[in-house]
């Protein structure tokens, strides 16, 4: 049988603090890391035990908060990892990382177990708007975590944000320039969303928000900061240095296979989409039983379904949809079905047409879900 690559997601619903903002699933009770380790190096090795043929082109260690979890755990998940799976053939191996929880022995941990990117949230270079996002870290920290980092890890993703509290197109360009003085290889610029059940919803009438006008300026603006010191706007909501693209995250844009683990995680693989339950509860008691994870969402894709996921996902990228080659795949005529607004696109600077591939601009990048939904099936 012929080896399929996927893309391995693991989960680490772990948290010191809960932010205002973040609808992640996490808890903060640490009493439960031990088992919960223990949990995914079991889920981890029945995986690659009934699935040989699958091995993991990229892995991602997200959460939560993965460099929260005490070393030796974190050690002895990487550890498991490397066992289960021929880690070999792994382009990238990212772990997600607050400043806050960043030291020398972490970072050893990591480096000395194949990780080869770092994904620092950073958020924003101003004290006041990360304690409005209550956020656990300063400044000060992520540039002692930022610089700490670069002695184990040569490619490393800064997160950036805007649309934050109190915020100003000022002080977001501060936070521009301070993080293009440090030149990280890869910058993800994220738009506050309140998301249902966080404490910003609640709060939402009571926050100084920057309204949907301010948020569109601001999003120009640093695309266009970052494009002109050399990134290369890639996706909606990323930049890279050339050759730095997230090939774990592209894989999600262009809908390879990715499997998850853990609670919350997501996986897509076969035609199927499916996540597992938040709750870290069932997913210790299950997987230590020997049963599956609850899952949360299980949906096999219909046609229709695939089609409509491939124009959303390649429109958030800067390659574009080939038209031509789209129509022939799937037989839907997007062109010929929607002559009238692309072309309206085009001239309001939206969106451009080239040799048959359809790519949104900055600008349509900035209102891309009025004109992703015009498109869909
Ligand atoms: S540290 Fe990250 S994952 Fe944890 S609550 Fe804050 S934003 Fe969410």
């Amino acid at each position: 049988m012929t080896d399929i690559p996927f893309g391995m997601y693991i989960h680490i619903p772990f948290c010191l603090k809960k932010c205002g903002y973040c609808d992640f699933y996490s808890v903060t009770d640490f009493s439960l890391q031990e088992k919960y380790i223990s949990a995914l190096c079991k889920h981890l090795e029945s995986f690659s035990r009934e699935k040989p043929s699958l091995y993991p082109q990229t892995v991602y260690i997200g959460g939560g908060t993965p460099t929260a979890v005490d070393a030796l755990l974190l050690n002895r998940l990487l550890k498991h990892i490397s066992s289960c799976f021929d880690i070999s053939r792994v382009m990238e191996y990212t772990v997600e990382t607050n400043p806050a929880t960043i030291d020398a022995q972490k970072l050893e941990v990591l480096a000395s177990n194949h990780v080869n990117r770092l994904s620092i949230g950073m958020q924003s270079s101003s004290d006041s708007e990360l304690s409005a996002l209550s956020r656990i870290h300063t400044y000060s920290d992520f540039l002692y975590g930022y610089s700490l980092s670069r002695k184990y890890i040569d490619n490393i993703n800064v997160d950036i944000m805007a649309g934050i509290p109190g915020q100003t197109s000022d002080s977001l360009d501060r936070t521009v320039k301070n993080i293009l003085s440090l030149k990280p290889e890869h910058i993800s610029v994220y738009l506050l969303r309140i998301e249902r059940e966080t404490p910003f919803y609640r709060m939402r009438t009571e926050l100084l928000l920057p309204d949907d006008d301010t948020c569109a300026d601001m999003y120009l603006s640093v695309s266009s900061a970052l494009e002109k010191s050399g990134y290369v706007h890639y996706e909606i909501s990323n930049f890279a240095l050339p050759g730095n693209e997230a090939i774990h995250n592209t894989s999600y844009w262009k809908r390879k296979p990715y499997v998850g683990f853990g609670p919350s995680a997501h996986s897509f693989i076969c035609k199927t989409r499916y996540s597992y339950k938040k709750n870290i509860y069932e997913y210790i008691n299950a997987v230590l039983s020997g049963v599956m994870p609850p899952l949360d969402e299980y949906s096999v894709l219909t046609e229709k379904d695939a089609v409509n996921e491939e124009i959303m996902l390649s429109l958030r990228l800067s390659e574009g949809l080939d038209l031509p080659y789209f129509k022939e795949k799937t037989g839907y005529d997007i062109l010929e079905e929607n002559r009238q607004d692309i072309t309206e696109w085009i001239s309001a600077g939206l969106a451009s047409m080239n040799n048959g591939v359809f790519r949104l601009t900055d600008r349509g990048f900035a209102v891309s879900n009025y004109i992703i939904s015009g498109l869909l099936l």
